[in-house]
């Protein structure tokens, strides 16, 4: 079977599919307040079987790991129906979801049926007040009872990625480690990426990785122990505590990236396969398949992308080009 190396010798074996650049929350640090947001043509998106069909190329190339985002994949009507087909056509695969959870008390069972075992979900904060004003209008109790419903019809892991900034939501920190060892739910503390014209005006909230964690010690009255079975392919660094048995994550990709270890490439709902998520590299999908290609010559087209992956991003070194990039399009 081929596999899928890129020119610096990194296998990619994991996907993010964005399968709809629609929210119905409008992060601050994410999307602009109003105007410029995403609003394609029912056309310009891939279908399902087109999504489908490109995850099992993917799957014959080596790919194991599957996860669905956004914008906010609930939004999409037929997402257990694109999960479930692309779980049939395929074994062992790994399925996952990025949600914010707003429709999640009503999607988690056909989810689960469908085929998806873990999810992350995004959360900030878990004051209402403060919810609210960071999504700009969003309501945290259905977030609440969505993440609830989700641990009892057996998800796991659950993940909380937190996007942790100064002056707006680190009054929560300790508040969220809390809540989250009481209800079993994995935390993961993210710097604020320099992405999009909203993240980029949002850097001068960055928390660096080291405070959160010489926070989270001070906290739990105990010294993180880095967790080396955890760390696995992923962005995050994972830690422990001896005595209280409790874990953290973080997710570090400004003040130390992880791009010599990155495993993934991303497929926007419009069919832009995207290489890295601080670079343009990327070729167009949508319209070779709309032209009639081959299953092989997807894959070979697949195959000869690997070679525009670049070895990292240029986060910190220069932001140009990431000012007009949306997380809403490519997934986070
Ligand atoms: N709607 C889904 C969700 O909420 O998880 C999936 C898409 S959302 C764009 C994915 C993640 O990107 C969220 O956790 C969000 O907080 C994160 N995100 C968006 N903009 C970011 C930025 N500038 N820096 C760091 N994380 C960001």
């Amino acid at each position: 079977m081929t596999s899928l190396i890129d020119s610096f010798g990194r296998e990619i074996t994991y996907i993010r599919v964005s399968v709809t650049d629609k929210c119905d929350l409008r992060c601050d640090y994410c999307s602009p307040a109003k105007g410029v947001h995403p609003n394609g043509k029912y056309t310009e998106y891939l279908t399902a079987e087109e999504i489908s069909r490109i995850c099992s190329a993917f799957v014959r190339l080596g790919v194991k790991r599957i996860r669905f985002t956004g914008g906010e994949p609930l939004l999409r009507k037929d997402l257990t129906e694109i999960v479930s087909m692309i779980n049939q056509d395929n074994d062992n695969l790994d399925l996952s979801l990025s949600t914010n959870a707003t429709r999640l008390e009503r999607y988690a069972k056909p989810l689960y049926q469908a085929g998806i075992r873990r999810l992350n979900i995004s959360l900030d904060t878990l004051n209402a007040d403060e919810f609210n004003r960071i999504t700009r209008g969003g309501n945290l109790n259905k977030v609440l009872t969505g993440i609830y419903q989700a641990k009892k019809i057996g998800f796991d892991p659950i993940k909380i990625n937190t996007v942790m900034m100064r002056g707006v939501n680190d009054d929560q920190m300790e508040n969220l480690i809390d809540w989250s060892a009481k209800y079993g739910l994995e935390l993961r503390f993210i710097e604020i990426m320099p992405i999009g014209k909203s993240g980029i005006d949002s850097m001068n909230k960055h928390i660096p990785m080291q405070e959160m964690l010489e926070r989270v010690e001070k906290h739990l009255g105990e010294k993180l122990i880095p967790s080396i079975s955890r760390q696995g392919g992923g962005p995050a660094k994972y830690y422990r505590t001896e005595k209280k048995h409790l874990g953290i994550g973080v997710i570090s990709a400004v003040s130390q990236h992880f791009c010599a270890t990155c495993n993934r490439v991303r497929l926007t709902s419009r069919g832009t396969l995207a290489l890295c998520l601080g670079q343009e590299h990327s070729i167009d999908l949508r319209q070779p398949i709309r032209d009639g290609i081959s299953d092989n010559e997807l894959e070979a087209m697949i195959v000869k992308s690997m070679e525009l992956k670049p070895e990292r991003h240029f986060f910190n070194e220069n932001r140009k080009n990431i000012e007009f990039r949306q997380m809403v399009s490519l997934g986070g």
